[in-house]
């Protein structure tokens, strides 16, 4: 059983507290893009946690966790990430966390290009998260990274540097007038923080296709959502790798395999970190009330997020790319007291309606046109079955579902693990 939790959205939907919960079902989760501009808040009966690389298994006794040859990973970031989970009593060991080989490394001038490069934008800027995803990503392409397996080859591994850090100091140099790094800074960085990740390299790939191959279920965690997948989100306000669940085989190692089941994990509202159009974003004090309503402030960067109704083109859209299965409507309890609730159901664009997601040059033109839904009073945060819900909760749910057009089984109302509520088709 092959099964990809992902994103509907724009990110931040709640991956991480679903795919904590789910987890108990499988044997194996698979983080398989994305780096540590991801944060996933988990929080269940061994404290709070902030995930930025890890997967979100790696708090469930039991479960193997790998990271996938799609990621990239920031060596001095996951050795803290580590230590903060063994500090809090959480076991990290070769047995329960894998990391790809082939996963690249994002290096400490990648996160240095990445602020250069948003500070000369200046007002023109992505709304990076600034931890290097982007350059990696780019000198992943230019084949120009460093895998983790290249660690245990010392001498071809300073070979490699070396052009690389003449290569990318032409970069830092000429073009942005900044200090270059040296071959010995970067080679004692991947001396210290990857000689203390070696023991979790290995042939994830393999691994995952003899788990496969024995029956066992494995979970694909992924980071960010449909909106900000590089091909199909709304480029170039993207991340840079590809979000989607059809990824998830790839990334993970074993593209040989195909999903049985792909859970879309979908907000009650819409959030949005960084730049790019957001066509239903609520202003002034009607967004502060749904931002502190919500918690909305990155987890990976503490930005607020910006905030808006539901957006039903967008989230259709989001469901195809995704091709989800079923649904998890999350932080439904967010919305409780509100009078009416706004959920945006088509676009206006030149004048004319659509219920269409726009290509994305087109989005920032277009024009939220919204429903209205009777609210409720009620706070459904200790609600745990369909009947307890108020009736106009119930008629939300079930308004979402027919304009997306896709089942929801699960409805988050708190986050803590057990705060959700299990639908009938
Ligand atoms: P992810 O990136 O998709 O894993 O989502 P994040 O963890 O970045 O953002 C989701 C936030 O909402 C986290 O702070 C969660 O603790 C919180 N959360 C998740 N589900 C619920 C819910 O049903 N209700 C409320 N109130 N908060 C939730
Ligand atoms: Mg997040």
């Amino acid at each position: 059983m092959l099964t990809a939790i992902c994103g509907i959205n724009w990110g931040d939907e709640g991956k991480g507290r679903m795919v904590d919960l789910l987890s108990s079902d499988y044997n194996v989760v698979v983080r398989y893009q994305g780096g540590n501009n991801a944060g996933h808040t988990v929080i269940n009966e061994k404290g709070k946690f902030i995930l930025n690389l890890l997967p979100s298994g790696i708090l469930r006794d039991g479960v193997v966790n790998v990271m996938g040859n799609g990621m990239v990973i920031d060596l001095k970031h996951l050795c803290g990430e580590i230590g903060r989970l063994r500090d809090a009593g959480i076991s990290v060991t070769p047995q329960n966390l894998k990391i790809s080989s082939m996963a690249v490394i994002c290096m400490p001038y990648n996160v240095m290009q990445d602020c250069l490069e948003e500070e000369r934008l200046a007002d023109k800027k992505y709304g990076s998260t600034k931890r290097g995803i982007a350059p990696i990503y780019g000198d992943k392409y230019l084949k120009k990274a460093i895998r983790m397996g290249e660690l245990f080859e010392k001498d071809l591994l300073r070979e490699r540097l070396k052009d690389i850090v003449e290569w990318k100091n032409l970069t830092i140099e000429k073009v942005y007038g900044a200090k270059p790094v040296t071959v010995e800074e970067m080679e004692t960085y991947l001396e210290e923080y990857g000689g203390q990740l070696l023991p979790f390299v290995c042939d994830t790939g393999k691994f995952l296709n003899d788990a496969a191959g024995r029956g066992e279920k494995i979970l694909f965690e992924a980071q960010l959502g449909a909106l900000r997948d590089i091909d199909f989100g709304i480029y170039p306000y993207t991340s840079s790798s590809n979000t989607i669940a059809a990824y998830a085989p790839i990334g993970a190692g074993i593209p040989n395999r195909k999903l049985d089941l792909s859970i879309g994990i979908m907000k009650a509202y819409s959030s949005c970190v960084g730049e790019g159009p957001f066509t239903a974003e609520y202003f002034g004090e009607k967004a502060e009330k749904l931002r502190e309503a919500g918690g909305e402030y990155g987890a990976a960067t503490g930005r607020p997020r910006r905030v808006g109704a539901f957006d039903v083109p967008a989230s259709r859209y989001g469901i195809r790319m995704q091709g989800a299965d079923e649904i998890a409507l999350t932080k439904l309890d967010v919305l409780s007291g509100m009078d009416e609730i706004e959920v945006c159901t088509a676009y206006e664009l030149d004048g004319k309606r659509t219920e269409e997601f726009p290509f994305s040059a087109d989005l920032a033109r277009c024009k939220p046109v919204y429903t209205k839904l009777k609210g409720w009073k009620k706070d459904i945060s200790s609600c745990r079955r369909a009947e307890d819900l108020p009736a106009e909760a119930l008629e939300y749910i079930r308004f979402i579902e027919k304009a997306t057009g896709c089942y929801i089984r699960y409805v988050s109302v708190g986050a803590s693990r057990e705060a959700y509520i299990t639908l009938d088709k």
